[in-house]
């Protein structure tokens, strides 16, 4: 058999998971312990343009894009080297480029993930002008890289809504935010991916609550792209912080 590597939908939620100790963080500490990718290609719901171009630079930036949080997280470099072979063998789906680098999507999971910032990174675009049907399509072109060793992580939030958020990570979550990542949980369990791209699987109302822009949403689509209805699908955690962010974690493939 050959070893394929495990797919990953991670929830970031906010920036004090960086320097934070919560379950969350210990989550991701461990389940990096458990994979051994060759190479990294994440796609980021802070990085949203109107095409889809992937990172090809040997020394990708840390992007600090957060606001208002203390100094010393200014100050984390997450110096891993950049995948230029990957990101020429995804010259097909998406263009090779110098601009970006890692935003905190990226680098705040890595780094809990894989501390030591020794395997090849690169950062994938949303492209704004994609359909959900197509980001989900995208997932389909990424799939064989698996075979490749090729750790592909989408990065967003289940649930993910700034307006009503409490800056306390061990805050109660709402109702709503329950609600609606139980939702998500049951469609992805019985595999029924079509509902969560036609999005049919929530009203209209409930997901816009859940998501007042739908950037955290769309890293989902790619990640089950990717992926083959028989595989394993299990969520290392699923914790919702600060009320209205869900961190549930999808781990396929394992
Ligand atoms: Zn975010």
């Amino acid at each position: 058999m050959k070893n394929k590597m495990p797919l990953l939908f991670v929830g970031h939620g906010s920036p004090m998971n960086i320097i934070d100790d919560n379950s969350f963080t210990r989550t991701l500490y461990s389940l990096g312990k458990t994979l051994q990718p060759k190479s990294i290609l994440v796609i980021s719901a802070h990085w949203v343009i109107d095409k889809t171009k992937v990172v090809s630079v040997e020394k990708p930036k840390t992007i600090h894009d957060f606001y208002g949080f203390p100094d010393e997280l200014y100050q984390i470099q997450y110096p891993a080297p950049g995948a230029l072979q990957l990101a020429k063998e995804l010259a097909k789906v998406a263009e090779p480029t110098g601009e970006w680098g890692l935003d905190h999507g990226s680098w705040a999971v890595l780094r809990l993930m894989f501390p030591e910032a020794n395997v090849p990174v690169t950062q994938m675009s949303l492209n704004r002008i994609m359909t959900l049907q197509q980001h989900f399509e995208l997932g389909r072109e990424l799939r064989r890289l698996r075979e490749q060793g090729v750790l592909i992580v989408g990065s967003g939030n289940l649930v993910h809504n700034l307006r009503e958020i409490i800056w306390r990570t061990e805050a109660p979550a709402f109702d709503w935010a329950v609600e609606f990542d139980a939702i998500v949980e049951k469609e992805l369990s019985a595999r029924r991916w079509d509902r969560l791209i036609d999005l049919t699987a929530f009203n209209e109302r409930q997901f816009r609550r859940a998501h007042p822009s739908i950037e955290h949403y769309l890293p989902l689509l790619p990640i089950l792209g990717a992926a083959d209805a028989d595989e394993s699908l299990t969520y290392p955690t699923a914790v919702i912080q600060n009320g209205s962010i869900a961190m549930r974690t999808v781990l396929i493939g394992a």
